[in-house]
C-alpha cells in the first residue's frame, strides 16, 4: 500500500510514519530527513538548501521531485511507501502521479492530519531529539526519564531543528497554508483523501490512521 501523511509541520507525521514503517513493513520517504541528511554531510546540494530550509521555506520542486525519484527507482518496499512531506505543491503532486505510473505503483490513499496552529507552536518549539540515536523528545509533553539522558540510548548529546523555532515556524505555516494546503481539494477531488484528528493521543491517532488504511486495503 503507498499512502500520503499530509498536514502541517508538527502534525506527527514523522511520528506516526515511524510507527507504520514498524508495523507494516512499510518504507518511510521524508524529504525533509533526505535534505537533512544532504545539508549535514555538506554535498553541493546540502549546501545549496542549507539557508532556504532554516528559514522555513520550500525547496524546489526540481530537487525533491529528483530525490522521490532516485528512492522510487531503487528502494524495495514490499509493504508500500508512506510519503512523508511530499508532495508539498500542486506541481510535486502531478509529479507524483506521473513517478508511481512509469515504476508500476498506484497510490492507495492519503490522510490528512488535522491540527490546529496553536497546538502545532507548542509542539515543534518544544521538540528536540538525540543526536546518537535520534529518539524524540518534547519539553512539555515527552521528557526523558533522566534529565538530560536519552532513555533510549543513554547518551547526553540532545538537539534541536534549525527551523524549529518560533521565527522559521511563521514561514513554514505561511508555505503550507499557500502551498500545500490545496492538495487536499486536489485529492478529494480523486476521491483519495481522508482525514484524522491530529491532535488524538499518539496511539489514539495511530488508531485512527489503521482505520483509514483498512478502508482501502
Ligand atoms: P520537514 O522535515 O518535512 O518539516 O521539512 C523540513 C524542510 O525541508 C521544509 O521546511 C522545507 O524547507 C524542506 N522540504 C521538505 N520537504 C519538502 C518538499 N516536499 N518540498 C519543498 N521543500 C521541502
Amino acid at each position: 500500500m503507498n499512502i500520503i501523511l499530509l498536514g502541517p509541520p508538527g502534525a506527527g507525521k514523522g511520528t506516526q510514519a515511524a510507527r507504520l514503517v514498524e508495523e507494516r513493513n512499510m518504507v518511510q520517504l521524508s524529504t525533509g530527513d533526505m535534505l537533512r541528511a544532504a545539508k549535514s554531510s555538506g554535498t553541493e546540494m546540502g549546501n545549496m538548501v542549507a539557508g532556504v530550509m532554516d528559514r522555513g521555506e520550500l525547496v524546489t520542486d526540481e530537487i525533491v521531485i529528483g530525490l522521490i525519484e532516485e528512492q522510487l527507482t531503487t528502494a524495495d518496499a514490499a509493504g508500500g511507501f508512506i510519503f512523508d512531506g511530499f508532495p508539498r505543491t500542486l506541481a510535486q503532486a502531478d509529479a507524483l502521479g506521473v513517478l508511481l505510473d512509469k515504476v508500476g505503483k498506484t497510490l492507495d490513499t492519503v490522510v490528512e492530519m488535522r491540527v490546529d496552529d496553536s497546538a502545532l507552536v507548542k509542539r515543534i518549539t518544544g521538540r528536540f531529539t538525540c543526536g546518537n540515536c535520534g529518539a524524540g523528545y518534547h519539553e512539555e509533553f515527552k521528557k526523558p526519564r533522566v534529565d538530560g539522558v536519552c532513555d533510549e540510548c543513554g547518551k547526553s548529546d540532545f538537539k534541536k531543528r534549525a527551523d524549529d523555532n518560533e521565527e522559521s515556524l511563521k514561514t513554514r505555516l505561511m508555505a503550507y497554508y499557500k502551498e500545500t494546503s490545496p492538495l487536499l481539494g486536489y485529492y478529494y477531488a480523486k476521491g483519495q483523501l481522508q482525514s484524522v484528528d491530529g491532535l488524538a493521543s499518539i496511539e489514539g491517532v495511530a488508531g485512527s490512521i489503521a482505520g483509514a488504511l483498512d478502508t482501502v486495503s
